[in-house]
């Protein structure tokens, strides 16, 4: 049997964010004051302090700033999956954020290459934005 892989924890800050994902939509939190773009969320804004946040979409595309390929499951619940990739992607509106690299060849993976978001229907209804090579 499968062990169930752990789920992200939702609260009060990144509610807005997963529910965006449950619709297939990258949303970040936008500062009304001094319109700096972060991720992940949080309540104040980390360059004015303001709480005054509106949620924007983002296109989805971005560059990998870095990259692990995983040989070894620190949880067997990803033991399947191995090997895969952890990468850190820098999102074209500025964010960056980290999740999987999927559909690429961990020695075909390097710093810089395009992505664009690849969604992956999780468990009880989540989905998890995850990046594959653009065009790919
Ligand atoms: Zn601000």
């Amino acid at each position: 049997m499968t062990k169930r892989k752990p789920p992200p924890k939702i609260n009060a800050d990144t509610k807005a964010f997963w529910d965006g994902c449950r619709e297939r939509e990258l949303r970040f939190q936008k500062c009304e004051d001094c319109g700096h773009l972060r991720h992940p969320p949080a309540f104040l804004c980390p360059h004015c302090l303001s709480s005054r946040t509106v949620m924007v979409k983002a296109s989805g595309r971005g560059r990998v700033y870095s990259y692990a390929v995983y040989h070894v499951a620190f949880d067997p619940a990803f033991q399947e999956d191995l090997p895969y990739i952890v990468a850190l992607v820098d999102l074209e509106e500025g964010p960056r954020i980290v999740s999987n690299l999927v559909g690429c060849d961990p020695g075909a993976a390097a710093c810089g290459m395009a992505v664009e978001v690849a969604w992956d229907d999780g468990e009880e209804g989540l989905c998890l934005p995850k990046f594959r090579p653009a065009g790919a």
